[in-house]
This record gives structure tokens, C-alpha cells and sequence, in this order.
């Protein structure tokens, strides 16, 4: 499963987020600390984050993380406030090019998968961004509304009660983050939020959020973002 990780608050650099943290996406792509299926996220990598004009803009990649020098040369003069990446360990059968990396996009949504699901359990989306199960599974959540996110993932694990579902999807005002299978983490910064599929470093105001459960970050007007924690088996 891969791991992926969503910010949002003030500008920060790509790199900030995603590179220079000590247990970051960057050391999760060959090092992960709490990755219960996989070792390496060696399959790519994709950085999606809103621009000063909010729209979405996308870096993504097929090849590992760690290997790219022109991502990290860039990576510092790459600043948003919201910003959502993803490392990939490729699930057996889908494709290995670029198109089958998070995050996927609609309009101003970003969407990753942690997980995988059986296609069969999809309906066809002619405007799947692939055929990587992901690709198809944010293409029916963009068909359903990101606010029906729950009920889409709770449908589709009706049809395939194996499947792993864990999302992370912004629209730069909000951040969703599901966790189905897997578990998430968030920290508390005094310029945003971080929610995380482990932490980046060993801060101890790291929380977690447990298997299913909903968390939603929303951006403060004036102030400090409101984040709510929804267990979905009550
Ligand atoms: N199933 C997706 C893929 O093949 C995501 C895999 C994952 O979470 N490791 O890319």
C-alpha cells in the first residue's frame, strides 16, 4: 500500500513537506515505519497542490522518489498552502506509468488511494485518469460528489469487503481523509494541519485516527483550521 500525506494551512515548500522531514514521504518511499502490506514505494510518486490562483497543479512521476534530482532541485521554490502527495508501491496487475500515480484530479479536487480494490466493483468511469484500480475508484468518488465520499467507500466495500480504501482528497478549502484498511496520523502546526499516513518525525502532538474513521480539516477564516474526527462504525 502506498503512503501519502496532505497539508493544509499556510504556504509551505513542496520539499518542507514532502523531502526535508527526517521519517517524510521521501524516507517512506524506501523506509516506511508503519506500512502493514509492501516495503518500498518505489513506483512513483505524485505531488498535486493548489497555485496562488487555486488552480490545480501536478508533478508526477513513474519512477522512485529518491532518485528524481530535478524534483528536489525544484521542490524548495514550490510553495502552497495545500498540498497533497503520494509514494506508490504498485499493486500487482496495474499499470507502472506516471497516469497510475496519485493524486488523481476533478475540477479542484486531489484524490489518493492507500490501498487497492477489485475494478469489478467499480462502475466503468470513462473519465478514469487509468486503468490502476485507483485511478477508477477516484473517478467514481469525482462522479458521486467528494461529499458523498463516505457512502461511495461504504458502497464499494459492500461489493468487495477485501478491499482497502484509504483516501485523502483536497480541494484546498478542505481536507477529507478516510482511513479503510489502514490507519492515518495528523499534526497540529501552528500555521496548519498535516494529516499523514504515519507521522514524519517522532513529535509527540502527533494523533492518530484509527481504521474507519472519517477526519475533515477544514481551512480557518481567520484562525486556526477546525478539524473533526468521525468514527464510521458508530
Ligand atoms: N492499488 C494502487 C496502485 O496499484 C495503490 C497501491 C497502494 O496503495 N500501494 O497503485
Amino acid at each position: 500500500m502506498c503512503r501519502h500525506l496532505a497539508w493544509l494551512g499556510a504556504p509551505r515548500s513542496v520539499s518542507s513537506l514532502v523531502l526535508d522531514p527526517p521519517a517524510g514521504l521521501l524516507h517512506q518511499s524506501y523506509a516506511p515505519r508503519r506500512q502493514k502490506r509492501g516495503v518500498v514505494n518505489a513506483d512513483g510518486w505524485g505531488v498535486g497542490f493548489h497555485d496562488a490562483d487555486g488552480a490545480v497543479r501536478r508533478w508526477r512521476s513513474a519512477r522512485p522518489l529518491w532518485g528524481d534530482a530535478s524534483f528536489a532541485s525544484l521542490a524548495p521554490v514550490l510553495a502552497s498552502g495545500s498540498v497533497l502527495a503520494a509514494v506508490r508501491s504498485a499493486t500487482v496487475g496495474m499499470p507502472m506509468d506516471e497516469s497510475a500515480a496519485a493524486p488523481f484530479t476533478d475540477g479542484a479536487w486531489l484524490l489518493s488511494h492507500n490501498g487497492r480494490v477489485d475494478r469489478s466493483a467499480l462502475p466503468a468511469s470513462r473519465d478514469a485518469e487509468s486503468t490502476c484500480d485507483s485511478a477508477q475508484l477516484a473517478a467514481h468518488v469525482f462522479d458521486r460528489g467528494a461529499d458523498h465520499v463516505v457512502d461511495t467507500v461504504r458502497e464499494v466495500a459492500r461489493r468487495d469487503p477485501d478491499a482497502y480504501l484509504n483516501l485523502l482528497l483536497t480541494d484546498g478549502q478542505r481536507v477529507l481523509g478516510l482511513t479503510w484498511g489502514d490507519e492515518l496520523s495528523y499534526l497540529v502546526e501552528p500555521d496548519g494541519v498535516v494529516v499523514a499516513s504515519e507521522p514524519w518525525d517522532d513529535d509527540p502532538r502527533w494523533t492518530d485516527v484509527p481504521d474507519h474513521h472519517l477526519i475533515e480539516v477544514t481551512r480557518g477564516v481567520d484562525g486556526p483550521a477546525r478539524i473533526t474526527v468521525t468514527d464510521l462504525e458508530s
